[in-house]
């Protein structure tokens, strides 16, 4: 009987990460970016915009019932999805920019995992205190002070949740009438469904899963390889200066004893994060035993128990890395305390890693960030931006569509006169209903329109108006004996002025 090979568990539970509060200058810009990001989020379904009295005074709105999207003066119709279209190719190409410029400065700075991550460790903070201490009391038997602590965490955990769930509901409705549906308990079902959804995701994704959404549910890690270079400006650190590190003129086996008494007493939670390398980047960074520390580097282990990633910037360029750039700032408060120059860890192109080394400076950040593959994306970029632009402005108000009935393509009245019919649809995008006159180009026919005695349509106030319109051309008339005469229809605003036309044609008896 054979004995089965034990094989080796391919789960590996997640490790709980406390990062350490830090200040600095990429702090302070977390900061206030989280501020304005959260702000817009959360204040733009409140802003008002006048468009006139028969249209929604909401200045964002996607308005899916009737088909539209309001942005400040802009009013997008189904039929202009090319802007929509125009405006995500920019976003993607603003990606590809800044990613082959600055690395993954989307997902440290503006990603919103990365923006509500930041908000539930504030708070997580502020209830339970600093790394040392969330890190006893994770620790800690679950005694009345843990309960009271996470239950205090878990609650306003949830009602930023509530509130990130309900903000995004109020995009797709009149805001305040929502608000007051949702209290009396009158708001379509969809609403409470979509804020339950929303709350739960960001419950969990913010509060417990973090760093995981970036490693394993993201695919941007894994595709931005491809838009980074040597050249691009990420964070990194100056192996070549931190190396062989350590505290003072110690040997590296004294350098790992004091590491495992940091690590013993606290700082970290079970062994570091694997290292994941970024495909095309050198990682794993190696340093031999026995090697005298004379490097910058004190391996005081700052910058890794400030990371919310949990992993060590020194080991090289890695998928988990969100360049956030706060081993940064904890690297720099250290290298101010030992009276070393900063930079240790900084934004570097690993192409001025060979020159730094050998004691050159680096090149110019503008040599980096102007090449000519930044250059390609910044001028597409501004290139559809200026398209967009101008055919925002010079989009008519009034627009036309004309489907020339086919079945029959004429019918012979009593009279002899030659009747065409013609599906006719009008789009108003003026605030005010406007009544439109239907013309022709061709004088001596008659037009009319189904169900009036007239040759006018009213078509409300950013609406589309649709009518069968007939064609009549007198017996005898050139028209009436061609097979097919070409024909413009024109349709133009009794008040406003604005026209429109459309070519088609008029099909005849066919006897000349
Ligand atoms: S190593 Fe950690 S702290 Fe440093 S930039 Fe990457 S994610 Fe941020
Ligand atoms: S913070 Fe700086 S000095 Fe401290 S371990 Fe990290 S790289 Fe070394």
């Amino acid at each position: 009987m054979t004995t089965p090979t034990p094989t080796a568990s391919l789960y590996a539970p997640r490790l709980p990460i406390f990062p350490r509060r830090v200040s600095g200058f990429y702090r302070r810009l977390k900061w206030t970016l989280l501020v304005v990001t959260l702000g817009i989020y959360y204040i733009t379904p409140w802003l008002r915009w006048d468009r006139g009295p028969e249209m929604p005074d909401q200045a964002v709105l996607i308005d899916m019932a009737n088909r539209r999207f309001y942005f400040f003066m802009i009013e997008i119709w189904p039929h202009e999805f090319y802007f929509v279209a125009g405006m995500l190719v920019m976003a993607g190409l603003a990606l590809f920019l800044f990613t082959a410029a600055l690395g993954r400065v989307w997902c440290g700075y503006a990603c919103p995992q990365t923006v509500w991550t930041d908000l539930f460790i504030l708070v997580e903070r502020w209830i339970e205190g600093d790394r040392n201490a969330r890190v006893r009391l994770h620790q800690a038997p679950w005694d009345l002070r843990k309960w009271r602590l996470r239950i205090t965490k878990w609650v306003v955990w949830l009602v930023i949740g509530l509130l990130t769930g309900g903000a995004w509901v109020f995009y797709f409705t009149d805001a305040p009438t929502l608000l007051v549906d949702l209290a009396n308990f009158s708001a379509p079902p969809i609403a409470y469904i979509t804020i339950a959804i929303l709350t739960a995701t960001t419950f969990v994704f913010g509060g417990f899963m973090r760093e995981q959404v970036c490693i394993y549910m993201c695919p941007w890690p894994r595709i931005q390889a491809a838009m980074m270079d040597e050249d691009t400006l990420t964070v990194a650190y100056r192996d070549w200066r931190g190396e062989p590190r350590g505290k003072g003129l110690r040997r590296r086996a004294a350098a790992e004893e004091a590491e495992a008494s940091i690590r013993a007493a606290g700082p970290q939670i079970g062994p570091r994060s694997p290292v994941i390398p970024m495909p095309g980047m050198p990682s794993g960074l190696r340093v031999p035993k026995n090697t005298v520390a004379k490097g910058d580097c004190i391996d005081c282990n700052a910058c890794v128990n400030v990371c919310p990633m949990g992993i060590d910037i020194r080991d090289g360029q890695q998928m988990a890395c969100i360049t956030c750039a706060l081993c940064i700032d904890a690297c720099d408060e250290v290298m101010e305390k030992t009276g070393q120059p900063r930079g240790l860890i900084d934004y570097i192109a690993l192409s001025d890693a060979p020159a730094e080394a050998a004691g050159q400076p680096p090149q110019s950040v503008w040599r980096h960030v102007l090449r000519a593959r930044n250059l390609i994306y910044a001028g597409l970029w501004s290139g559809i931006g200026i398209a967009l632009v101008f055919a925002l402005f010079l989009r008519p108000e009034v627009e036309m569509t004309v489907a020339p009935i086919r079945n029959p393509t004429h019918v012979v009245l009593a009279d002899g006169t030659i009747r065409n019919a013609y599906d006719v649809r009008v789009r108003n995008k003026q605030g005010t209903e406007q009544i439109f006159d239907l013309s022709l180009d061709k004088p001596g026919l008659i037009i009319t329109v189904e169900g009036s005695e007239t040759d006018k349509i009213t078509v409300p106030a950013d609406s589309q108006g649709q009518a069968r319109v007939y064609v009549d051309a007198p017996a005898g008339s050139p028209l009436a004996k061609s097979a097919r005469s070409d024909l413009r229809l024109w349709v133009t605003g009794l008040e406003s002025g604005e026209r429109a036309a459309v070519e088609t044609n008029f099909t005849g008896k066919g006897t000349e």
